[in-house]
């Protein structure tokens, strides 16, 4: 059974921020779909004294494309990504870790912010988000910030995020055509299963070469983080079976995966290797044979 807890429903997003300023009146903590805090909370693993719900701030929730980029509000769900024709342009990747994404009550709810603020090692989004190089707006009641995804977090559950920030939006350049990100997410299940391994990939193609590549790995190091050296083998390159291999043992040895119930270290690590090696040649595939996300 829940401990006792407060419940505030704020009608704005400043009320929202005032409701989660240091006040004194004991430990708030923010709930927008609620699939991770109530667990946390069955479980006491988390006690709060009140939860803010963000859920109904519609300011927070949609896709919009302006400038040449991607903004997205924090509490847009699972469902919303699937539901909006324009995301496979717009985040390729995304919308494949979207797919794999629980089961479809979950993503009624589960929000994009609450996917990141959970900080587990294996949520979904996260590695298709690196790829896109996104980055996050953090706000409180005193101040206003943006940080790039890359820089979000900083340990097994650590961010850099205040307990009075909000995480109200996420936004990346718009991909070009030129270029193409996918996920792929191993598991026992498709759907409803926790990740054993999750890799996204990003690639941007220039005169036959590789002008960026971004990789992005899952559930096998503390925090989901990005496989940088791996990345810098396949940058300025026309890619090769050669060179897609020595990039994919690179971002293996950048993997540091522990074993558990669902997988070994060992497994987990050979797995990175196969998947980056599977996804950065079926993305120069995509590219090279001038196909587009649509
Ligand atoms: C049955 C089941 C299946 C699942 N399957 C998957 C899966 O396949 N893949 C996956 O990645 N995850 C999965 N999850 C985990 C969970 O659904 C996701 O992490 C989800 O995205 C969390 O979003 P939420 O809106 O429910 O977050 P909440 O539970 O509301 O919040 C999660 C954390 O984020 C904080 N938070 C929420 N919103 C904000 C905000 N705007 N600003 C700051 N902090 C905020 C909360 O305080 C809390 O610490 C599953 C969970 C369940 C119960």
């Amino acid at each position: 059974m829940y401990a006792q807890f407060g419940l505030e429903i704020p009608q704005s997003l400043g009320e929202a921020l005032e409701m989660l300023a240091p006040s004194g009146n004991g430990s708030r903590v923010p709930i927008a779909g609620g699939t991770n805090v109530l667990v946390d909370l069955r479980a006491r693993t988390s006690a709060p004294d009140t939860l803010v719900s963000v859920a109904r701030l519609a300011d927070l929730r949609g896709v919009r494309e302006a400038n040449g980029q991607v903004t997205m509000g924090g509490c847009t769900t699972v469902s919303d990504i699937l539901r909006n024709p324009e995301m496979r342009r717009l985040g390729s990747a995304l919308v494949d870790a979207a797919d794999v994404f629980a089961g479809q009550m979950v993503r009624n709810t589960a929000t994009v912010a609450g996917n990141i603020c959970c900080g587990s090692p294996a949520a979904d989004l996260v590695p298709a988000l690196l790829v896109l190089d996104a980055a996050v707006t953090l706000e409180s009641s005193r101040s206003r910030r943006q940080v790039p995804l890359a820089e979000y977090f900083t340990g097994y559950k650590q961010s850099v995020r205040a307990p009075d920030e909000l995480l109200t939006q996420i936004c990346w350049p718009t991909p070009g055509t030129a270029s193409a990100s996918r996920f792929y997410k191993l598991a026992r299940r498709k759907g409803d299963a926790i990740t054993v391994v999750g890799v996204a990939v990003s690639l941007q193609v220039e005169d036959g070469r590789c002008r960026s590549a971004r990789i992005a790995l899952g559930a096998v190091a503390p925090f989901v983080k990005r496989a940088t050296i791996a990345e810098s083998m396949l940058e300025g390159k026309a890619l090769t079976p050669d060179s897609i291999a020595s990039a994919s043992r690179q971002a293996a040895a950048e993997s540091s995966p522990i074993d558990d119930v669902r997988a070994s270290g060992e497994y987990r690590r050979n797995q990175v290797f196969v998947l980056v090696q599977r996804l950065v040649a079926q993305t120069w595939a995509q590219l090279s044979s001038g196909i587009r996300e649509s």
